[in-house]
């Protein structure tokens, strides 16, 4: 394409409300331009790289034995009220009404459509397994859209779901989706890790998630230095001790102390110089509105996800001052477990803890020497609280490691939580009626784009690996008036075109510093500079975007070289 010719608005100022890198240089590079909160229009330059992410995205779709079908945005509430989530889903689900008065949504996501429509079509062991899948537009009311395309509320989603007779077959569909989604962001050339992860609102028993490594990324991984073990830190467990006796022998009396004010850990640490370690934080919860005490050591943080999966609740959260208030009798900053009549658990490194401060349940007040055991009753001690990196693998026992990442897929076996809820059976081997098992597994399309810039950028701009480049090769004429110059310039991008290469050849009449930031800035891997070099020696320069490198080859020559490059893949 000639650039002069090209909808591409590129930006030098960095957009005030870009918070992060691979928003401000969409918006920069002319990749996309939002229309309003968590909305975005994408640019010519930036829908490339989208469409050359889903061919890749269908290709190994389709060798996994997957097929391509397309349902639609708006679904109606009946197939949510089937599933349960018309009332769990929460806000997200963006819920209206069409003229007829019926409740519709935006579907956020397409297990309820696709198990209506399985459940109507596949009534036999012998049309099982399926994989079906489609790339499409969810529509997710996010609480707070930002960095562009990472978090917004618009996106597109490659979603596929599988349709098993039995475990085994579950077993295998989920396997090929692992395998196709490792294929598909190897071919993106993107650093990546899958990692065990919760399950969240989809539901469901097991999941990995997809993480593009950054150290920008939201999500914290965490992963074993020795085995395989890799995890996301909301779901990592971590070797927890062995439950231990209580040894009565060295046990203090009860003492309550005064603490004016003293409601963190912090504070009451350093007023009555005692170690946060020697501190036991009472955390009051809701779980599905029953109240439930959490105790963590003072240095340490509750993991509600651990917390959540370990009551087996559906909505786990913070008590409010009144539920705290009833539980306790004393106002937040000062609950304790002695005394309590709720259920209590506690995180297992507190199971033989001795003469350790906490709340006294009384307004500005804590008690000392308080022993498990002999002044507070646990119900149960589990894993509960978040890894730290001190902590070590909980399958080999050694030493973990923490990254940062970016969730781009999310592989997940469902079981019958909908084909159950949705009455999607069928007739097996013996002619009785038994509930498919599924499966589903989600890339999102624009986030993976943008995970791709997070990791691939410099300080000029996008470094794009070559795979998902909008272009390959960009052609730099310095003059636009040197009729040797121009002549060799169009000359290659001809030559180019013609053995399919994707080339733009910027014709603009602007000073060649100008063309080279933009050239830069939207990170086309190869750029052949036409310049003064070609008159004197007969000569062009190939910068290569990734290394820096330039090669200075005879004209001649630069064809089959940048076919080289570009065969070589990434
Ligand atoms: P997150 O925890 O980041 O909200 P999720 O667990 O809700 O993600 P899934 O329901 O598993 O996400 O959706 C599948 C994929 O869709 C995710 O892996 C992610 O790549 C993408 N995705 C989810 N929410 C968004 C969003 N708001 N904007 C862009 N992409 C998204
Ligand atoms: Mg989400």
């Amino acid at each position: 394409m000639r650039y002069s010719e090209m909808f591409l608005p590129t930006v030098r100022e960095v957009p005030s409300d870009a918070e992060i890198i691979s928003h401000q240089l969409m918006i920069r590079a002319g990749m996309i331009r939002k229309l309003t909160s968590g909305i975005y229009t994408y640019l010519p330059l930036g829908y490339r790289v989208i469409r050359k992410l889903e061919r890749i995205i269908r290709e190994e779709m389709d060798r996994a034995g997957a097929q391509e079908l397309f349902m639609p945005t708006v679904q109606p509430r009946e197939l949510w009220e089937e599933s349960g989530r018309w009332s769990f889903y929460g806000k997200e689900l963006l819920r209206f009404k069409d003229r007829n008065d019926r409740d519709c949504c935006l579907g956020p996501t397409h297990e309820e459509v696709i198990t209506d429509l399985v459940r109507n079509e596949i009534k036999t062991y012998r049309h099982l397994p399926r994989n079906l899948y489609q790339i499409q537009t969810k529509f997710r009311d996010e609480i707070r859209p930002r960095f562009g395309v990472m978090r917004c509320r618009e996106f597109g989603m490659k979603d596929a779901y599988s349709f098993d007779a039995d475990e085994e077959g579950a077993e295998i569909s989920y396997q090929k989706m692992f395998e196709a989604y490792t294929e598909i962001f190897k071919r993106c050339g993107l650093e990546f890790r899958a990692v065990e992860a919760d399950t969240g609102s989809i539901g469901g028993s097991f999941s990995h998630e997809f993480m593009v490594m950054a150290a920008t990324g939201e999500d914290s991984l965490v992963f074993c230095s020795n085995c395989e073990y890799a995890a996301n830190l909301e779901k990592a467990e971590i070797a927890a001790p062995e439950i231990q006796p209580v040894r009565t022998e060295n046990m203090l009396p009860l003492e309550s102390v005064h603490t004016p004010n003293m409601r963190t850990i912090e504070e009451v640490s350093s007023f009555l110089r005692v170690a946060p370690r020697d501190i036991v934080k009472t955390m009051i919860y809701t779980a599905d509105g029953q109240p439930v005490a959490v105790l963590v050591s003072g240095d340490e943080e509750v993991n509600e996800i651990k917390v959540k999966n370990y009551l087996n609740c559906d909505v786990l959260e913070m008590a409010m001052d009144d539920v705290i208030h009833e539980v306790t009798g004393a106002p937040r900053g000062f609950a304790g477990a002695v005394g309590i009549k709720v259920k209590i658990i506690a995180d297992c490194s507190l199971s033989n803890m001795t003469n350790f401060v906490m709340g006294a349940n009384k307004e500005d007040y804590h008690i000392k020497n308080v022993n498990m055991g002999r002044d507070v009753s646990v119900t149960a001690f589990a894993d509960l609280r978040i890894a730290r990196e001190t902590d070590s693998c909980a399958r080999c026992g050694r030493a973990l490691k923490f990254a940062r990442g970016i969730e781009v897929g999310h592989v997940f076996k469902l079981g019958t939580k909908y084909s159950k809820a949705m009455k999607a059976q069928y007739l097996d081997k013996n002619g009785k009626e038994q509930y498919m098992i599924m499966g589903c597994y989600g890339i999102g399309v624009g986030r993976t784009v943008a995970a791709a810039i997070e990791q691939n950028h410099d300080e000029n701009g996008i470094v794009w690996p070559l795979p998902l480049a909008p272009y390959q090769v960009i052609i730099t004429p310095v003059s636009a008036k040197d009729d040797k110059i121009k002549g060799m310039s169009v000359q290659l991008y001809e030559a180019l075109k013609q053995r399919g290469i994707e080339v733009i050849l910027d014709d603009r009449d602007e000073r060649a510093g100008v063309k080279f930031k933009d050239a830069d800035l939207i990170g086309i891997p190869l750029r052949v500079t036409v310049g003064q070099k070609l008159l004197t020696a007969g000569v062009l320069e190939v910068k290569i975007r990734m290394t820096g490198e330039v090669k200075a080859l005879a004209a001649d020559a630069v064809e089959d070289f940048v076919i080289n490059y570009i065969n070589r893949g990434i």
